[in-house]
Order: C-alpha cells, then structure tokens, then sequence
C-alpha cells in the first residue's frame, strides 16, 4: 500500500499547529483538518454539534472523544483527503489515537508521521494571550509577533481579526491543563509506535516553519 503523506501536528494549545499545518499544506499541497475550526465553524452557524462543543470549548476541557471521533471519521471519509492530510488538533487523547488507528485502518489508509511541536509552558501562556485569528480563514496573527500588515486585517483574505473566547488567561490555563493531562501521553504513545518527530517549537516562526517542512520531506522521501 502507498501511503499518502498523512500527518499529525501534535503539541500544546498555542504551539503553532495551526500556522504550521497551512504551511505545510500550501508547501506540499495537503488538506488542513482543524477540529477546533470545525467545532468553531458548527458554532458559528449554530448547529447541534456547535452548541454542544461551545460548553466544553469555553472552560477549556475537550469535547467528548465519541462526538469528535465521529467528526473526524466523516470528514476523513471525504474524497478530498486521499492524496494527504495534515490534522491539526486530533487526536487529543489515548481513545481518540485509537479511534484514528480504527477509523484508518477502515479506509484502508495509515497515518504515516505525528510531528510533535515542543514549547515550553511560559511561552505557550504569551502566544495565546496576544494571538488573534481571522474570522474568515483562521488564519493567525500575534498582537507582538506577527502583526498584519493593516491593523485589525487579515493580510491574507481582508477578514476581519479577532480574539477568541477562549484564549483568555483563565481559559489559557486550563487548557494547558487539560493538555498535559490528557494530550501529552500521546507523545510516548507515537514515540513507542515509532513515527514521532519531534521539532523545536521556539524561535521565529519562518524557522519553525523550515524545521516542519524539512521533517515532513523527510517522512515523504521514506516509503
Ligand atoms: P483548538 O482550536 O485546536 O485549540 O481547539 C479549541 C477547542 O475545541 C479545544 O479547547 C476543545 O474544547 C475543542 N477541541 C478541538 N479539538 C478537539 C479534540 N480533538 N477533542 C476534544 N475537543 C477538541
């Protein structure tokens, strides 16, 4: 079977999964599944699932694995993914990484990486509090770090920028909880399945991007 480039971005809550999977995406043509942009998407047009994902989100605690899981398993059953994913955000605990090895096995598919972004705790806390998404492409902004061109603007589509509900500090510091408590393990987990790579998540982000891309070449050049 060959396996198409399929990667996982895994990291803490602000880690840059969401600016490093467009890269990728863009930089090797890869469709980009966010589960928070899908729930914040069901949100926004007030569906059952948004109502239902909006509780969870806002206190910072994970959305049932049954309820993501099952999200994830449609959209990965659309035609669009065959020639490669990056998810961003999925999965986020043991049952959810076992829920994925079920669902890709069914689809005769196989994840083929899971690139792990490493940043410390006190960094995570100032990314989030500054960033600022763009309504219309999500795509990120930082208020110090990465600034729009036109304050306000989203330098890619116009979209207007804004900050989420949930990126506040209290709401900051319990997702980092819930991250250390339930997504951390799965580091080990990959890392005993033997497809982790693990990136430093520091520095500028143009560096953090080469590091990414030069991994997933990597993970790509291996049959
Ligand atoms: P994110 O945009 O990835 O930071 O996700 C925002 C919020 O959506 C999280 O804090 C969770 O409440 C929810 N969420 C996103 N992905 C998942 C997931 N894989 N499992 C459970 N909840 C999730």
């Amino acid at each position: 079977m060959t396996v198409a480039l399929n990667i996982i971005l895994l990291g803490a809550p602000g880690s840059g999964k969401g600016t490093q999977a467009e890269q990728l995406c863009k930089q090797l043509e890869l469709v980009h599944i966010a589960t928070g942009d899908i729930f914040r998407e069901n949100l926004k047009n007030k569906t059952t699932l948004g109502e239902l994902a909006q509780s969870y989100m806002n206190l910072g605690k994970l959305v049932p694995d049954d309820v993501t899981a099952n999200m994830v398993k449609d959209r990965l059953a659309e035609p669009d993914v065959k020639n490669g994913f990056v998810l961003d955000g999925f999965p986020r605990t043991l049952p959810q990484a076992h829920a994925l090895m079920d669902i890709m096995t069914k689809l005769n598919n196989k994840i083929k990486a899971v690139i792990y972004i490493n940043v410390p705790d006190e960094e995570i806390v100032e990314r989030l509090s500054g960033r600022r998404i763009c309504r219309s492409c999500q795509k990120p902004y930082h208020v110090m770090f990465s600034r729009p061109a036109k304050e306000g603007v989203c330098d890619s589509c116009g979209g207007e920028l804004y900050q989420r509900d949930d990126d506040n500090p209290t709401t900051v510091r319990a997702r980092l909880s819930t991250y250390h408590n339930q997504t951390a393990p799965l580091v080990d987990y990959y890392k005993k399945i033997g497809i982790l790579v693990e990136i430093e998540g520091q520095g500028a982000v143009a560096e953090v991007t080469e590091r990414t891309l030069a991994a997933a070449r990597r993970i790509a050049a291996q049959s």
